[in-house]
């Protein structure tokens, strides 16, 4: 997707320890023109499919899920970090260890808000090495619903995790795929075909 691949040029800033920070207008900061352009794009992507839900985690993923299930016209679905005094009935719980935080937490959606059979679009800022879509993806199985794909905002594809989900046959599909990226200089090197 040119125009987001223009704005990591732009405004992305690479850090060491392969963590590109795009807080002024995905992570902390969020550009809504440049987000419903990224909901227009998993629409057409995902043009083809029956979904149901979205399901996404918390923080970083949730604003961006909101904006995008506009498009597909559906609830959002976010899976909870920890447990909290508002969680009630059965629940649906992954173990994922955090790249940006190097811990290993569960993730937690109410059995509830995912019943078998529907079809679950996961959607994540950040693909990494795929821990927390692969925790994502545990969960929408556990509820014995459907994974219909997975879909990214930017994926490090230089990071394991597109390589291990699609060899298990997942549909992922990222928006921009970053092939290297270099923190003394500040270049980026994206994949030609996103
Ligand atoms: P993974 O589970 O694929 O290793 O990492 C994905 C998660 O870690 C995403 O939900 C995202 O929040 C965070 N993450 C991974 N890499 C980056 C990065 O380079 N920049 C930012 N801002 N977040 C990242």
């Amino acid at each position: 997707m040119e125009l987001l691949k223009e704005r990591i040029r732009k405004d992305g800033v690479i850090k060491e320890g392969n963590v590109l920070k795009v807080d002024s207008f995905l992570n902390h900061q969020m550009d809504i023109k440049l987000l419903n352009e990224i909901g227009k794009e998993f629409k057409r992507l995902f043009a083809g499919e029956k979904i149901d839900k979205i399901l996404t985690i918390e923080a970083s993923g949730i604003g961006i899920a909101a904006i995008v299930a506009q498009y597909f016209d559906v609830p959002v679905v976010f899976a909870k970090k920890s447990e909290s005094i508002n969680l009630d009935g059965e629940m649906l719980t992954a173990p994922i260890t955090s790249f940006t935080h190097k811990k290993e937490y569960q993730v937690i959606v109410a059995k509830r808000f995912l019943h078998a059979g529907e079809n679950i679009l996961v959607i994540d800022d950040f693909m990494a090495n795929g821990c927390a879509a692969e925790g994502l993806c545990k969960i929408i199985q556990s509820a014995g619903a459907n994974i219909k794909g997975i879909g990214i905002v930017i994926e490090k594809g230089f990071q394991d995790g597109g390589k291990m989900l699609r060899e298990k046959g997942l549909r992922v599909e990222s928006l921009a795929i970053v092939e290297s990226m270099d923190a003394e200089n500040q270049t980026i090197v994206f994949r030609d075909d996103t």
